[in-house]
């Protein structure tokens, strides 16, 4: 153990470079292959420990290795290159950080919206990613269990050599013809039931369902829009005051006199509980007495509209036969029936490509987003080719980006890698072995009150008293700044922000579920000792 191990490391390397000079990358890469020089060490002292536990010699250097690692790790990479450097009396390096992080918030609080928020009371600068992990300036990896948007890992190699192969040779818009568009949309309806056959591609979950609601408004020749209580759908004018998620929260002026809200069928929580087969039934009951009543005040509804698992509701996975019974009452009243997988598409729920199927029901429009493009901007609505025909009795649809060559072929390498690298079973394996996991956990901590999901979308929601159900809002957020902390990154969600979010990207594995879970039972027992403790 040295009190500062950069400068003697410095000396040494200072020393050798004296008789054999170091290059350039040599010097860059010194201090990691330290570290990892150091993580061998100790994870050979396990495997040796595992085969031959009365071996002590084999253990000799572990424990000062670990020691080491635990040091070596506070150290930026970079100063420890620039401190390599000086020791060796090279140039310093041309390129210097041009920004510091205090100096990088205040810009931006200048120059951005206010209205965006940064999250954690310490903000995280991440400059780099990579599968599931991402990097802060100073090269600290944290395992990122809440970005779906990188479906399949983020700057995953094909989808960036795909992006940039299209990019070198054309992007133009669909005013002309061109093979990827077709070929996208050939291999994005072929994931999905007749009649969904009719794709229109666009530039973000919002767009996509903006435009659902207004496929939904030419095809009924009616306004009026069902969504459940909580729902998000969009940052547009038209669904901000059709999401109750904002509209009726801070700021908000409350739903559109179009839209109308009902139950969401919450079984942990809301009116009806538990697993039982009329509990979805029950819920629905509630869309049939809306549709009743807008008929009956002449205004029945264009659309019925639902996310697939509600997201920003919680993480809510809609209980048995919710959908099928919802979608019936909806299209006896003349509307039809979106569902929202801008969140849970692409494979996450293991079972399926779809959320909605797990519901066994085929909706009349599906509106996709976020992971779609594992970060790049494209969203798409697909519906039938009746509702599209009536859409195109009107005005011409043009969106400028949507479906464009570099955006399709991002979609196509997405579907692949998702294909190739058998991603679905994945969040169906991982997925299962996460909900063990937390049930595991929960019997230690009663604060642990619902474990819910559906492959990789996962939420935990946590009560301080698991009778009443009182959400542990501040239990959750402190839960989430210690998991930060432990190079975890997690957010909360639903009404209470007590629900723990996880839609890690699909990368995620068992290995990485492990680092989670021992994070959180760390974490919780903090948590519990000062609890008990105040
Ligand atoms: N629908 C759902 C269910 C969402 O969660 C979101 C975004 N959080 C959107 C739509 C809007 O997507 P975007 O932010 O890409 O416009």
């Amino acid at each position: 153990e040295a009190e500062s191990p950069l400068r003697d490391a410095s000396h040494i390397a200072a020393g050798y470079h004296f008789t054999r000079p170091l290059t350039d990358m040599e010097i860059q890469v010194l201090w990691p292959l330290i570290c990892i020089r150091l993580c061998v060490i100790v994870t050979m002292a396990a495997i040796a420990a595992e085969e031959d536990p009365l071996h002590e010699y084999a253990q000799i250097s572990a424990r000062r290795a670990w020691q080491t690692l635990e040091q070596l790790t506070t150290v930026d990479w970079r100063e420890a290159e620039i401190s390599f450097r000086e020791a060796c009396g090279l140039n310093p390096l041309a390129e210097q950080r041009p920004w510091s992080v205090s100096g990088l918030l205040a810009k931006r609080k200048k120059l951005i919206g206010p209205s965006l928020s940064l999250s954690y009371d310490e903000p995280l600068v991440i400059i780099k990613g990579r599968g599931q992990f991402l990097f802060d300036h100073k090269n600290h990896a944290f395992l990122d269990c809440v970005n779906n948007v990188s479906h399949v890992g983020h700057s995953h190699p094909k989808v960036v050599a795909e992006l940039s192969k299209q990019a070198s040779v054309l992007n133009t818009n669909t005013r002309y013809l061109h093979p990827k568009i077709v070929e996208y949309a050939e291999r994005l309806t072929a994931t999905l039931p007749a009649p969904l056959r009719v794709c229109y591609f666009v530039n973000s979950g919002s767009e996509a369902n903006e435009l659902a609601v207004r496929l939904a408004r030419a095809y009924t020749g009616r306004k009026d829009v069902i969504v459940l209580e909580d729902g998000y759908h969009g940052n547009t004018t038209t669904l901000v005051e059709m999401s109750p998620y904002k509209c009726e929260g801070p700021g908000g002026n409350g739903l559109a006199s179009w839209a109308h809200k009902v139950s969401k069928p919450d079984v942990y929580r809301g009116r009806y509980r538990g697993t039982g087969k009329d509990v979805g039934k029950a819920y629905a009951e509630h869309v049939r007495q809306c549709c009743e009543r807008l008929s009956s005040e002449g205004q029945p509804p264009a659309l019925f509209i639902c996310e697939s698992i509600l997201g920003c509701g919680g993480q809510i996975v809609l209980p048995e036969g919710y959908l099928r019974e919802a979608f019936r009452f909806v299209r006896a009243a003349g509307g039809i029936c979106a569902v929202d997988e801008v969140q849970v598409g692409f494979g996450r729920v293991g079972t399926h490509m779809w959320a909605f199927e797990v519901q066994g029901v085929i909706p009349d429009i599906v509106t996709l987003g976020k992971p779609m493009g594992n970060g790049h901007p494209i969203g798409a609505v697909i519906t039938t080719p009746e509702i599209s025909a009536a859409f195109a009795e009107g005005m011409e649809y043009f969106n400028t980006f949507g479906g464009n060559p570099v955006s399709c072929a991002i979609g196509m390498a997405v579907l692949d890698v998702i294909d190739e690298e058998g991603l679905q079973e994945q969040a169906a394996r991982v997925g299962q072995y996460l909900v063990e996991g937390f049930h595991s956990l929960s019997e230690k901590y009663p604060l642990i009150g619902d474990i819910r999901g559906l492959g990789l979308f996962i939420g935990i929601e946590l009560v301080t008293d698991r009778e009443k159900l009182t959400p542990a809002t501040k239990e959750t957020a402190a839960l989430i700044e210690l998991l930060r902390a432990d190079g975890i990154l997690l957010s909360a969600e639903g009404p209470h922000h007590n629900v723990l979010k996880i839609k890690p990207p699909l990368q995620f594995q068992q290995t990485d579920a492990d680092l989670l879970l021992g994070a959180v039972d760390r974490a919780l027992s903090e948590i519990c000792r000062s609890t008990t403790s105040n």
